[in-house]
């Protein structure tokens, strides 16, 4: 992956905020390689596809709509938003190939998975949404309550949360913007 691929990656959020609409196109159709079914489904399971749609839900500009369109023969409709899944649990065409590729002369290389890269965005997009509802409290503890969900599946990465195997109450306290008043009156509960 090159510098400028990389600097495209990391500006799909920008993109995404700038559009006025995202529009879907899925006809149903056949992989010329794989011979496998290709539509609104294998879309909402890739990837890639997936980072395109969270980074469509956590912007936070204004409620740009997402249109899917089938076909000629098919009328356009507004994309769920409950069908928009986290990155990491989808296919990459990299892990299909189990990184590793065959160049024109006939050799193996080992390629990097893209959930990698993949990650970071995710991980920008949760950060830049967080602190953007700094004051709206519902919304912020939304966001907060769902990063692991939307974190899910991808390679770790220095700013990802370290989740401590120690229990519920834990991770819980961890994540409550009133930590200290959380445990103060935890302690004066009778035992
Ligand atoms: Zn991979």
């Amino acid at each position: 992956m090159t510098a400028n691929m990389l600097l495209a990656i990391h500006s799909i959020p920008a993109y995404v905020a700038c559009s006025a609409l995202m529009l879907i196109l899925c006809p149903p159709v056949t992989h010329q390689e794989l011979q496998s079914p290709l539509g609104l489904g294998s879309w909402l399971d890739r990837a890639w596809c997936r980072l395109e749609s969270t980074a469509l839900m956590m912007q936070t500009q204004s409620d740009i709509p997402a249109v899917v369109c089938e076909g000629p023969h098919t009328a356009p409709y507004s994309l769920s938003p409950h069908l928009v899944k986290p990155p990491g649990a989808g296919s990459c065409s990299c892990c299909r190939l189990g990184h590793v590729i065959v160049d024109m002369n006939g050799n193996e290389r080992t390629i990097p998975c893209d959930k990698r890269v993949i990650g970071e965005v995710v991980d920008t997009m949760l950060a830049v949404r967080i602190t953007h509802e700094a004051q709206d409290l519902t919304a912020w503890r939304f966001w907060k309550a769902t990063r692991r969900y939307w974190l899910q599946g991808l390679p770790a990465y220095p700013d990802a949360p370290q989740h401590a195997q120690d229990g519920a109450t834990a991770r819980l306290d961890a994540r409550l913007p009133a930590r200290e008043c959380f445990q103060e009156r935890r302690r004066s509960w009778p035992t």
